[in-house]
C-alpha cells in the first residue's frame, strides 16, 4: 500500500526505484576477552594499530579520488583522525580493562565527549570519528564493515545517517536519489545532494524500517518518500522530470519575462569546482568560498600559492564575472592558525573578516596574492568581498585594506549582509562600499538565534521568517537608494519560489550550486518584474513563513506552478 514519509526536502527534482538500506556498522561485541598475559597484550595492541592504520589508507585512498573536491577534504580530514597516536594510545590503555574493539569504542567516545564540548566544528566531527570507529571494530573482529553491497542497479540509497566516508564508498553513477533517518538542510547528505543534483530528503522518521528493494518515490521538492507509489504517482513524477529536463535547454542569461536583467551566478568552493561550473551556462560566480584551500593546510598557504589558485579560478571566467569572498574562517571552519584562542561561541567570536584583529596578516597576504592573480587575468571581472561585516567602519576598513594591497582599480570592493546589524544599517554600510552581497545562511542564523546546523530547529530558521525576508528588504532598498548592486549568494538563492521574491525586493544577482540554476532561470523567465514586486509585497505581509509561501505561491502563473511541482 502507497504510504507517505515525510522530512525535510533538498532540491527541485525527484526520482523513483528501489530502494537499498545502509546497513548498520558492526557493534563491538559485549563477551570479548580481555586480554590477559603480556602476549596477548600485545596481541591486541597491534590489532588496534592495525586497524586504524587500515582505515586511515583507506580514507586517505577515497580522499585521492575524490581530491579537489569538498568530499576529498573532508576525507583527508578523517583519515588525519584515524592515525591521531593519541587515539590509538588512549584505546591502547583500555587493554587493561577490555578486548581491543571495546577498548576502541571506550577511546572513541572520550574523543567524541571531548569534540563535542568543544562545540561548533569539532561537534559536527563526532559522526566522522565514529564512522572511523565503525570501519576500525569491523577490521579487528575480521568482518566486513556496515555499508552497502556493490550497487548493480540504480537505487535509492536509505541511511539513517551518511558520513562523507560513507558516500566516498558509494558508486554515486548508480545512487538515484537519498534519504536519511536524521540530518539537516546543511548536513553533509544534503551538500553532497544539491552538488550531485540529485533528489533527497532528510529527517524521515521510520525510513531505516522500509524494507530493501521496496520502490521509494523521493521528492526533494516535497520533502516526501512515497513508498510502494502507484502508477499514477509515478507517472506524475516522470512527467516532472520530463519538464525539468527541459529547463536545462534554456542557457540564457538571467532575467524576468520583461527582460528584467538578473544575474544568475555559480557558488564554488576548489578551482576543480570553477573548472566544472566554467563549462555551465551562468554568467559567472557569484561566490568564491577561498577557506576550503586553508583549511587544507595546517599553515597559512604562502602568497604565490594563493595567487596561482585563484588565478586559475580566475582564468577560467574569462569575459565573466568572479566575487571572490576573502577567508571565511571560524564557528564551524576553524583554523589553527587563524584561531588562536578556544572561544565559548566561536559562531559570535573572532571569526571571517573580525580575524584582522588578532591575525591581520592573513587578510594582508590573501589581498596581496589576489592582485596578483588580477593582473594576470584582465579580462576577468573580479569583485572582492569580506564576510560578516557588522558595521559601516569595518565596511569602510576593510576598504582601506583592499587598496592598501594594491585591489583599488582593479576589483570592485565590497562587503557580505550576514549580520543583522550591517543590514539595519544597511545605508550607512553600502554607502562606504561598491557592492553587497547577502548570506542568507548566516543571517538568518543570527537573526533567529538559531544554529543553521541544527535540524531540531529547522522551522525557526526557515528562509521565509518574515524577521529574515524584512532584513533582506531593508538591505535591498538601501542597495536602490545608494545605486550600490545587492546580490543573494546563501541557500535562499537557489529556491525559485524564493528568488522571484528576491527579485522583487531588487536583488541584482542570485548565486547558488550550478544543479540550482534551470529552476531558478525558468521561474524567472516566466513571471514579470511587477508579479514578483507583488510576490516581495506579499511575503513581507504575512504573519509567519507558512503564510508567506502560500501568499506568494497564489501569485504564481500554471506554467511556474508546474515547473515547481505545485500543480
Ligand atoms: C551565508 O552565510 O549565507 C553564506 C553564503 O556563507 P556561508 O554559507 O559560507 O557561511
Ligand atoms: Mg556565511
Amino acid at each position: 500500500m502507497m504510504t507517505v514519509l515525510t522530512g525535510i526536502g533538498v532540491g527541485s527534482t525527484a526520482a523513483a526505484g528501489p530502494c537499498v538500506q545502509f546497513t548498520p556498522p558492526v557493534n563491538a561485541p559485549t563477551d570479548e576477552a580481555v586480554p590477559s598475559g603480556p602476549e596477548q597484550l600485545a596481541t591486541a595492541t597491534e590489532a588496534i594499530r592495525s586497524a586504524l592504520g587500515k582505515v586511515c589508507a583507506e580514507l586517505s585512498a577515497a580522499a585521492e579520488v575524490n581530491a579537489g573536491q569538498t568530499l576529498g577534504d573532508v576525507l583527508a580530514a578523517t583519515a588525519e583522525m584515524a592515525s591521531d597516536p593519541e587515539y590509538a594510545e588512549l584505546a591502547i590503555g583500555h587493554l587493561a580493562t577490555h578486548g581491543p574493539a571495546n577498548a576502541l569504542t571506550v577511546a572513541t567516545e572520550e574523543f567524541a565527549t571531548m569534540f563535542r564540548a568543544i562545540g561548533g566544528y569539532m561537534a559536527e566531527r563526532v559522526a566522522d570519528l565514529n564512522s572511523v570507529r565503525d570501519r576500525a571494530v569491523a577490521h579487528i573482529l575480521g568482518v566486513e564493515s556496515g555499508g552497502l553491497a556493490e550497487l548493480t542497479e540504480p537505487a535509492v540509497v536509505v541511511a539513517h545517517e551518511l558520513t562523507p566516508a560513507d558516500t566516498s564508498g558509494l558508486d554515486m553513477s548508480k545512487v538515484i536519489a537519498l534519504v536519511t533517518e536524521v540530518g539537516g538542510p546543511t548536513s553533509h547528505t544534503a551538500i553532497i545532494a544539491r552538488q550531485l543534483g540529485l533528489p533527497c530528503v532528510v529527517k524521515v522518521d521510520g525510513a531505516t524500517t522500509v524494507p530493501a528493494g521496496t520502490v521509494l518515490a523521493v521528492d526533494g521538492a516535497r520533502g516526501q518518500v512515497i513508498v510502494d507509489p502507484d502508477e499514477r504517482t509515478l507517472a506524475a513524477i516522470q512527467e516532472r522530470m520530463e519538464r525539468y529536463a527541459r529547463l536545462l535547454d534554456d542557457d540564457r542569461p538571467g532575467a524576468t519575462s520583461d527582460g528584467h536583467p538578473v544575474q544568475l551566478l555559480a557558488n564554488i568552493g576548489t578551482t576543480a569546482d570553477a573548472r566544472a561550473a566554467a563549462s555551465q551556462p551562468v554568467e559567472g560566480i557569484g561566490l568564491f568560498r577561498t577557506e576550503f584551500m586553508f583549511l587544507d593546510s595546517d599553515q597559512e598557504p604562502c602568497i604565490e600559492v594563493q595567487a596561482e589558485a585563484y588565478r586559475e579560478v580566475l582564468s577560467a571566467f574569462a569575459g565573466r564575472k568572479v566575487v571572490v569572498r576573502t577567508l571565511d574562517a571560524g564557528a564551524d571552519k576553524p583554523l589553527a592558525y587563524a584561531n588562536l584562542s578556544i572561544e565559548a561561541n566561536p559562531a559570535l567570536g573572532q571569526r571571517a573578516y573580525r580575524l584582522v584583529r588578532s591575525v591581520p596578516h592573513l587578510m594582508a597576504h590573501q589581498l596581496t596574492a589576489l592582485a596578483q592573480a588580477i593582473d594576470a587575468c584582465p579580462n576577468t571581472e573580479t569583485w572582492v568581498m569580506a564576510p560578516m561585516i557588522s558595521t559601516a567602519t569595518e565596511a569602510a576598513d576593510f576598504m582601506a585594506r583592499a587598496e592598501a594591497a594594491g585591489l583599488g582599480g582593479k576589483a570592485r570592493i565590497g562587503i557580505m549582509v550576514e549580520v543583522p546589524a550591517a543590514a539595519l544599517c544597511a545605508d550607512e554600510v553600502l554607502s562606504t562600499v561598491q557592492f553587497a552581497s547577502i548570506g542568507t545562511n548566516d543571517l538568518a542564523q543570527y537573526t533567529m538565534a538559531t544554529d543553521r546546523e541544527l535540524g531540531a530547529l529547522a522551522d525557526l530558521i526557515d528562509r521565509w521568517q518574515p524577521a529574515v525576508l524584512r532584513l533582506v528588504a531593508q538591505t535591498a532598498e538601501a542597495g536602490q537608494r545608494t545605486a550600490t548592486p545587492v546580490g543573494v549568494c546563501g541557500e535562499s538563492a537557489s529556491d525559485p519560489l524564493m528568488a522571484l521574491v528576491l527579485v522583487g525586493m531588487g536583488i541584482t544577482s542570485l548565486s547558488m550550486s550550478t544543479a540550482s540554476i534551470p529552476a531558478v532561470r525558468f521561474a524567472l523567465r516566466h513571471t514579470s518584474l511587477e508579479t514578483c514586486q507583488q510576490m516581495a509585497r506579499a511575503a513581507l505581509g504575512a504573519a509567519d513563513s507558512t503564510e508567506a509561501v502560500s501568499a506568494v505561491q497564489n501569485l504564481l502563473n500554471e506554467e511556474v506552478r508546474q515547473a515547481m511541482a505545485l500543480e
